[in-house]
């Protein structure tokens, strides 16, 4: 069965349980300052287990792609060591929200295990929950009884709270759980040991493929437990590990999932597969890892030094560093697997192969550029080598290797232990852990948990037509971080407050009490489905209707922003072609930034076209045709712009000026006249293949005209207001080029005035002329002079002695005939002259320079020259 049926099946068995199939959430995850990437299938809809969100359909299944690199699920060192855990892999996932529970889950999961997909129910075993004193929670019973009805009773295994009790981070919705391990060793093995005794033991032939989460609790930030609202059941099944079951292989890597890519690797590193144990690590991970940076690109999140697209910079490092190493990789050759990857899974994400030209110019532009910090890191480390006394190198100067260059440990590490050295590690660790509490307690947020004034109550965003309301707190919660202080999260009944989101900026503004007193909000964030709004401080008196004002200039030069960027957007893609794609948008009310694909610069022809092109659809007053809560197909048809790596709902909101149209949250002007116009500030590279504009609208064009008009004034007044200024420019430019000339005509003038003064000095020495001068002007004059001179008098053997700046400069010509004649050789006679000006220097036989430090010695080097001759 290949993988692609075998991911089919899955979906085709739980469609046939009522369960609704959807898409798999992007990769890369927004709005949610709790993770950064996709750890589980079941983080799209955390708010349903938390009761944040009203629960549409009762039961969901899907394939979720999955990133376990960072936070509390973090396998990154162990990939490609071993053969079953990845970076990215796709989690298979059935799910219930307050419908089904134990029963039914387990009994479905058995029924496709074993009937569907055929697996031996003797190479099956399960995990259940045996309880935990410490947290007052109870045997799972339940889920005992369920398994003991379809599976002998001495292959159920309790399993304790590491292993059986799922949580998805520090916080959040957790629950006992019961796993199913599969036995796929060969029978002889299986004779020698019972799978019993492997099970959750690290065995890379006794795996865990499916855990089935029961979830019933939630972890606060205290650290205690409470019951949420409803039952819910949560499922994930490594796809991969799935497939290595139903292929009848030992290892993932063994699968068609993995196959296509190695058989890639191989041909373009020239090592096989399956010889070499160092080797297959390392076309193991680069296997594993390059699916992981492109699924992300894809998804809109490029490396970078911060943040998740750090830790994708991580990852690709990590691929990179392995070829260089055991696969004699010294030059890009990631980026080519690519094409195999979109060839292999672009039917199932179509992401990867419209992205396909990106990801291989991102990916092969950071090889280029970590393939060099490699090269100067080695270099750097051969220098540490050099100065180091002893066996142990300072643990303190392979960190900085580390840190300041990106140079990796272990290959430091590596480099070291091949000259017979080794590294202070304490010192290192130590270093490291210093760098580590930097860079935590100025980042770092602590929240606490939430208090609830009003329960069950939704909130509901009106900032589309209303910018002041009365509204309700209905909770608030305190956040400290060391950068920003104490501040107030607070919640309310319904919002006139646009929260960031789709690149425009939170909206600001104030709560007023009955009393009068005001309280400022100074920013508006999403997190998930929560609209939360910053303040300073605490109303004392929470229980009380607030007029809730928004800032209505900052608002409106916002939406501004907001509204041209969709024009910049359609103006690009007219004038430049159909491959710019959106990779980024900050709406600001000073400005907006832009960033999409594209593969050169952007010329000022082309931006002027793009400028004009907004300008005329401002011009023609469009007014906004804005669709809510439309169907996401209808808005497809309609040929809505959608972004890759953005989350949409099935219903969406479309935002229409003309030709433009856009899925888009965000806020927008009635009419694109009120944009007034719009003015392109810059235009640069973000990264390789991607582009950058910023632009201003409205009251700040205006700024910027003023600004551009003050700064012509100036020049005006500078170039004592003539009435005509480009005219004044342009005199001034053709009477400076005219002094330059003047310039350099005096200049040759006192040079030839300078040779007939030399000609008098040459002494004839055997039949050469010989000249020693002490001429202090540029080396290039001289060097111009020597060469005059030479034209004009034959069998010349000339030298210059200078000082400059307290240091010596020798320069010697000498005729072509005489350094075959006489055998003189300036390069030799100066580099042997440049010992008396403590120096050196070097050259043609004819023509040699030498600088020193030493301008006392040039009277010694002079009179040394003439011995040559004597
Ligand atoms: P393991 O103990 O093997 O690391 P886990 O307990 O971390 O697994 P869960 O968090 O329960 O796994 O995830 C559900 C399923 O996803 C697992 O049963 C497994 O099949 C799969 N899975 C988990 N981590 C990985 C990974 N890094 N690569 C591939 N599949 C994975
Ligand atoms: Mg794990």
């Amino acid at each position: 069965m290949t993988s692609s049926e075998i991911r089919q099946k899955f979906l085709n068995f739980f469609e046939s349980k009522s369960h609704d199939i959807v898409a798999s959430a992007p990769i890369v995850i927004k709005n949610d300052p709790t993770l950064m990437f996709t750890n589980a299938g079941m983080n799209q809809f955390k708010e349903y287990f938390l009761g944040q969100r009203k629960v549409e359909t009762k039961r969901i299944a899907d394939t979720q792609k999955c990133l376990r690199v960072s936070g509390k699920h973090n396998d990154l060192e162990e990939v490609g060591i071993d053969t079953y855990h990845h970076t990215m892999f796709e989690m298979l996932g059935n799910w219930s929200f307050g419908d089904y529970f134990k029963k039914e889950a387990i009994a479905w999961a058995w029924e496709l295990l074993t009937e569907v997909f055929k697996i031996d129910k003797k190479d099956l075993y399960v995990t259940v929950f045996e309880g935990s004193e410490d947290e007052n929670l109870a045997f799972d019973q339940e889920a005992y009884d369920c398994w003991a009805k379809l599976i002998d009773k001495d292959r159920i295994i309790n399993g304790n709270k590491k292993d059986n009790f799922w949580e998805m981070g520090a916080q959040g919705p957790c629950g006992p759980c019961s796993e199913i391990h599969v036995d796929i060793r060969s029978e002889e093995e299986k004779a020698k040991i019972s799978g019993k005794d492997l099970v959750n033991n690290d065995h890379p032939q006794v795996v865990e493929i499916w855990n089935l989460v029961f979830m019933e609790f939630n972890r606060k930030a205290d650290g205690k437990l409470e019951k949420l609202p409803a039952k819910h059941v949560d499922t994930g099944m490594g796809f991969e590990r799935l497939c290595t079951v139903l292929q009848k292989k030992k290892s993932n890597y063994d699968t068609d999932v993995f196959q296509p890519l190695i058989r890639e690797i191989e041909a373009v590193t020239d090592f096989k597969y399956g010889k070499n144990a160092e080797t297959d690590i390392a076309i193991r991970v680069i296997a594993d890892h390059v699916r992981a940076v492109a699924f992300s690109i894809a998804d809109g999140q490029l490396p970078s030094n911060t943040g998740a697209g750090y830790v994708i910079r991580r990852i690709l490092r990590r691929a990179i560093r392995y070829g260089y190493t055991f696969l004699n990789k010294k030059e890009p050759f990631i980026f080519q697997l690519a094409q195999v990857l979109s060839d292999q899974m672009g039917s199932s994400f179509p992401e990867l192969t419209d992205q396909k030209r990106l990801i291989q110019i991102v990916i092969k532009e950071e090889e280029n550029a970590f393939l060099k910090t490699l090269e100067q890191g080695l270099v750097i480390l051969d220098q540490i080598v050099q100065n180091n006394k002893g066996k142990i190198v300072s643990g303190k100067k392979c960190f900085e290797l580390y840190d300041t260059y990106g140079f990796p440990l272990d290959l430091t590490a590596l480099i070291l232990r091949e000259k017979g050295l080794s590294f202070d590690e304490a010192d290192f660790h130590n270093e490291m852990q210093k760098q580590k509490e930097r860079s935590r307690s100025a980042a770092s947020i602590d929240a606490d948990d939430w208090v609830i004034l009003i329960h069950d109550q939704e909130e509901e965003f009106i900032g589309y037509d209303y910018l002041k309301t009365n509204v309700r707190i209905t909770r608030y919660r305190k956040v400290s971080s060391k950068k920003d202080g104490t501040w107030y999260q607070l919640v309310f009944n319904l919002t006139p407050f646009y929260p960031e989101g789709g690149g425009q900026m939170g909206d600001k503004g104030y709560l007023q009490a009955a009393n009068g007193d005001v309280f400022y909000i100074l920013d508006t964030k999403k997190e998930n489905n929560l609209i939360l709004h910053y303040s300073k401080t605490l109303p004392t008196e929470l229980h009380q209707t607030f007029l809730a004002v928004v800032d209505d200039r900052n608002r409106l030069a916002v939406t501004c922003n907001h509204s041209a960027t969709h024009l910049l957007h359609q103006g690009l893609r007219t004038i430049l072609g159909d491959h710019v794609a959106q990779k980024g948008s900050a709406v600001y009310a000073r400005n907006l930034r832009f960033d999409f694909s594209h593969f050169s610069k952007v010329t000022d022809q082309e931006l002027k076209e793009v400028e004009n092109f907004v300008n005329a659809r401002i011009n023609e007053k469009l007014d906004l045709v804005e669709q809510r809560n439309i169907p996401i197909q209808v808005a497809e048809e309609q040929g809505a712009m959608m972004l890759f790596g953005e989350k949409y709902g099935d219903t969406v909101r479309t935002i229409k000026f003309g030709k433009s149209i856009e899925l888009c949250g965000g806020t927008h002007v009635k009419n694109t006249g009120d944009i007034w116009y719009f003015k392109i500030t810059s235009e640069s590279a973000v990264a390789a293949g991607i582009r950058r504009i910023e632009a201003v609208t409205n009251e700040i064009v205006k700024d910027y005209f003023l600004a551009q008009d003050n700064e012509f004034s100036e020049l005006k007044s500078l170039l004592k207001n003539p009435s005509d200024t480009k005219q004044a420019v342009l005199k001034l430019q053709e009477e400076n080029a005219a002094l330059k000339k003047e310039v350099e005509k005096l200049i040759q003038e006192k040079a030839n005035s300078l040779k007939t003064d030399l000609l008098s000095k040459i002494e004839k020495l055997n039949g050469v002329n010989f000249l020693a001068t002490n001429i202090e002007m540029d080396a290039g004059t001289i060097k111009n002079m020597a060469f005059e001179l030479g034209d004009q008098i034959s069998n010349l053997f000339f030298i210059n002695g200078s000082k400059n700046d307290g240091k010596a400069f020798l320069t010697i010509y000498i005729s072509k005939n005489l350094t075959e004649e006489k055998s003189l050789n300036a390069g030799t006679i100066v580099r042997e002259l440049g010992k008396y000006i403590q120096g050196g220097g070097g050259g043609q036989s004819f023509f040699a320079t030498a600088g020193g430090k030493n301008p006392e010695g040039i009277a010694k080097a002079l009179s040394k020259a003439k011995s040559y001759l004597v």
